[in-house]
Parts: C-alpha cells; sequence; structure tokens
C-alpha cells in the first residue's frame, strides 16, 4: 500500500471523526500526520460557536471502545434515560427512549471528548499532531496538499496521496475538489437556524432531572437541553430564520424576554441572564451535505461531516462520523490498497449516510411537534410493546438507530417505513385493543426476523 512521500497517512482535521481515526489507524501500524487548523486544544480554550454538548449513542460507543478510549471517556458521560417533554402549561412527562436499561442515550462535552481522543491520539507513537495548520485544498493533478502554517505564516505543500479529509461540514478540501470538477457537492441549508445558552447549575439544580434530554416542543420551533458534567444545561433553541416567529424577530432584549415569558416561561427562572447570553452567543445554521463521489482514486477520501453533514435532530452526525472509522479499521485489516479501500468505504457507507440524513430531517418534525400528539403517544406505545412479545422482528425505528449498531441505517430506514405502514394498520385507537393473532400474523409475514 503506498502511503505518500512521507510514508505517512494524512488526516486534515482533528475533530471528533479525525483524531479518532488517526488513534485507530496507527494501532493497525500505520503512521499518521494530523493537521488542525485550531490550535492545541491542551493549551487554549474551545472554539466558541460550536455545539457544547453532544448525544452520544451505540454506534459512537462502539467505535470508541474499538479505540481503546472507552476507560478516559465513561467519566465524562452523563445517562440519559429519555425525553423530558416540557408542555407550555409547565406539566411535564418522560418518555423513555428504550424499555431496557442500556437503552439510554449519553451526554458529552464535545470540547472534552475532542480533547480525550487528541490525547490519545497524540500519546501514540505513530501519530504526529500538527496544531495551527490550515488546510487550503488539494491539487489533485499535481498529487499535492496545500497547508498554511499560521504560526509560522507560510504556506508548504506536501504528498497528497493518501489524505484522508475529516475537516467538517465546511470542508476546505471537498470545496477545493469540486470547484476542481472532481465531485459534485450540495448543501441543503435548512430554513431554521439554532442559538445555544447556558442553564447555569445552581439555578438548574433540583429543577430539571439530569437523567434526561429536555424538551420544550412548540409546534414549528423548540427548546432543547442536555446535561453537562458540572452540573449546567446547555439549551439549544432552533428556531426559523425569519418571519412572524423567528431569530430575526427577536431583536432586541424585550421581544427576547417577551418570547421566552410566552413560550418558555418555567425556563426564564433558569436563565437571569437570558438577553445577555441571547445578545453574545452566535446563530448557527444547520444544513445536510450531500456529496458524490467521497473519493479520487487512492489519493483523498472524505470522511465524517466532510462527506455528509447532517441536521442534528437524530443525535446521529457524530455517531455516524466515528462509525465510519470503524469500517476504515475493519477494512485495513483485510490489507486493501488505498484506492479500493477508499472505494469500498464509499460503496458501504454513502446508502447509510443518505438514510440517516432523512431520518434527521424527519425526527425534527417529531421533536418539535408530534411528541405531544395523542396518537404518536399511542403508537410509540405500541411499538414499544411489539417490540416487547416480537423482539427478533419489531424493533422501534428511533432504537434500530440509537441502540442497534448491527442494523445499518439504510436498514433501519427501509424496516421502519414497513413497521410504519404497520402500526398504521394495527392502531386501536384511542380505547381500542390491540389484535395480537393480527400483529403477530403481520410482523411474521412482512418482517424478516434479525
Ligand atoms: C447544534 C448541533 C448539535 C449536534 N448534536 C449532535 C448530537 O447530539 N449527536 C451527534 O452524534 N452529533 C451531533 N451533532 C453533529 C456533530 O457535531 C458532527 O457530526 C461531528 O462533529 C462531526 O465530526 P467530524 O470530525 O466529521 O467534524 P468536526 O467535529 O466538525 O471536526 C472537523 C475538524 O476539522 C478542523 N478543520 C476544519 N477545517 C480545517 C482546515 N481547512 N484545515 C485544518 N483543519 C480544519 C476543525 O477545526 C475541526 O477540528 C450536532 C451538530 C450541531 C451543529
Amino acid at each position: 500500500m503506498s502511503e505518500g512521500a512521507a510514508g505517512a497517512v494524512n488526516i486534515v482535521g482533528a475533530g471528533l471523526a479525525g483524531a479518532l481515526l488517526a488513534l485507530l489507524l496507527a494501532r493497525r501500524g500505520r503512521s499518521v500526520i494530523l493537521y488542525e487548523r485550531r490550535a492545541d486544544p491542551r493549551q487554549s480554550q474551545p472554539e466558541r460557536g460550536r455545539s457544547i454538548n453532544l448525544g452520544l449513542a451505540a454506534r459512537g460507543m462502539r467505535a470508541l471502545e474499538l479505540a481503546g478510549t472507552m476507560p478516559r471517556v465513561r467519566p465524562l458521560l452523563i445517562a440519559m434515560r429519555g425525553r423530558m417533554i416540557h408542555e407550555r402549561s409547565g406539566a411535564s412527562t418522560l418518555h423513555r427512549y428504550g424499555q431496557r436499561e442500556h437503552e439510554v442515550i449519553w451526554s458529552v462535552g464535545r470540547a472534552d471528548l475532542n480533547r480525550v481522543l487528541i490525547e490519545e491520539a497524540a500519546r501514540h507513537p505513530g501519530v504526529s499532531v500538527r496544531f495551527n495548520q490550515l488546510c487550503l485544498g488539494a491539487d489533485a493533478a499535481a498529487g499535492r496538499l496545500r497547508i498554511r502554517d499560521q504560526s509560522a505564516g507560510r504556506d508548504y505543500e506536501v504528498a497528497l496521496e493518501p489524505t484522508i479529509a475529516t475537516d467538517g461540514a465546511g470542508s476546505a478540501l471537498r470545496a477545493s475538489l469540486a470547484s476542481a470538477g472532481l465531485l459534485r457537492a450540495r448543501e441543503e441549508w435548512l430554513d431554521h437556524d439554532y442559538k445555544e445558552l447556558t442553564l447555569s447549575a445552581p439555578a438548574a439544580r433540583g429543577i430539571l432531572d439530569r437523567q434526561a434530554l429536555h424538551i420544550w416542543p412548540r409546534g414549528g420551533f423548540m427548546l432543547i437541553a442536555l446535561p453537562n458534567t458540572d452540573g449546567s444545561f446547555t439549551a439549544t433553541l432552533f428556531l426559523a430564520r425569519s418571519g412572524p416567529v423567528s431569530f430575526a424577530a427577536l431583536t432586541s432584549s424585550r421581544q427576547v424576554g417577551e418570547f421566552f415569558s410566552r413560550e418558555f416561561a418555567d425556563v426564564v427562572p433558569l436563565l437571569p441572564d437570558l438577553t445577555a447570553q441571547f445578545a453574545a452567543h452566535p446563530q448557527g445554521q444547520l444544513g445536510t451535505v450531500h456529496c458524490a463521489p467521497w473519493h479520487i482514486g487512492g489519493q483523498l477520501l472524505l470522511l465524517g461531516d466532510a462527506a455528509h453533514a447532517i441536521v442534528p435532530f437524530h443525535g446521529q452526525g457524530m455517531n455516524a462520523a466515528l462509525e465510519d472509522c470503524t469500517l476504515v479499521d475493519e477494512l485495513l485489516g483485510q490489507e486493501h490498497d488505498w484506492a479500493a479501500l477508499f472505494a469500498e468505504v464509499e460503496r458501504v457507507r454513502r446508502p447509510n449516510t443518505e438514510a440517516i440524513a432523512r431520518m434527521a430531517l424527519e425526527n425534527y418534525a417529531e421533536m418539535r411537534d408530534a411528541v405531544l400528539d395523542a396518537r404518536f403517544v399511542r403508537l410509540r406505545k405500541l411499538a414499544l410493546e411489539l417490540e416487547r412479545r416480537f423482539p427478533e422482528r419489531f424493533i422501534p425505528r428511533y432504537s434500530m438507530v440509537m441502540f442497534h449498531p448491527e442494523i445499518p441505517y439504510a436498514e433501519a430506514l427501509r424496516r421502519g417505513a414497513v413497521q410504519a405502514r404497520l402500526l398504521e394498520e394495527l392502531d386501536p385507537g384511542a380505547d381500542g385493543a390491540v389484535d395480537a393473532a393480527l400483529a403477530e400474523r403481520l410482523i411474521n409475514e412482512r418482517l424478516s426476523a434479525l
């Protein structure tokens, strides 16, 4: 397998996927140079404007376990058993994510997780991490990777092959290859943006359950909050960019205060500095990246958000990016050459990341709206009941995505559609009972054993 002029694999972007991948490659005996535009997080404050905490689920956990990082990651995690739904009236109800004890999602701080992964990668003798190195793009015809050393203020080039681009949703490498006509990339922006606000530990103590993901669904928009290990919560407001109820309509402190008092009255006491935070924190954009191909021969492969960024409503972007890394690791064990390995990663992963992109968009409507709907709640209960009775064949789609890494995303999407039709047919209505014999017959006919 050729490894470029320096005999090393270049990884561009030491985010969640890049840092983990560097470690996995090194554990397979490869030498890796990891280029990162940011300063060393061990010596500096985390970048502002990125989501502060993330939901880690089984796919991500599996990848972290594979790399041997769990002993360092586990202390960073807080179990969230379900969604705590907060209604306008102030009433709240916990909807469990799954029905088994281990079916929980973990809240983890992005900066802490990234720092641990960088430390673990940097500790491996096979990995050299270079900070303050901004990748400018690639020249595939000349086989060069262009980099700016931001500390020294000079640009330089290295041999491109093989490079793995994990430089995130706004990937400079994806852009440079697209402008050279080597791939097609489409970014679909959502017309809703997000803003993060911190609910301080003293304010939230005893008020918000620390073992839940909190949601204030309000139809066209929502607020969510995930717990942090220091007792605080990170809340995120998802709201239309423009229109009568939108970020554009919240330009003064008075408008912000009134909006929160009207829509999220129970959160207001947890945010004494609401208007200051609202004015100071950035408003982020959300979108889906569709890109093909993901690789240029054996020269370069896009991975993680660089290849397939998605909206965050299924809490799967990081999980999918980490799952990409487990496939690269598995294929490395089979000694492909780089071109074959890159092609195989794209062949296996692209249908799956397209599937999770779709499910993530669908989940926005579910989180901000459907969770309050009596029929949605009834069908969700029925789905859990069918899973209890037919665990080999019926697993709610949400659980397949979050708790069953052995079921690929595309298969979860396919089976989920069959199951949705089944639930419609079996829906007993507000006070009816499920026809158990019919349920058994339809499930056996339509869903193969897993
Ligand atoms: C509001 C929000 C909430 C989210 N919640 C969840 C969640 O709950 N669960 C979940 O699984 N996912 C979630 N995600 C998605 C998750 O953040 C991403 O999918 C994940 O960060 C992707 O990892 P990555 O390594 O591909 O990219 P990133 O984490 O973005 O890392 C990219 C790295 O490349 C570096 N870089 C960028 N450009 C260059 C360059 N030109 N040269 C050198 N280095 C460069 C960056 O500094 C960064 O270190 C959320 C996203 C958002 C926006």
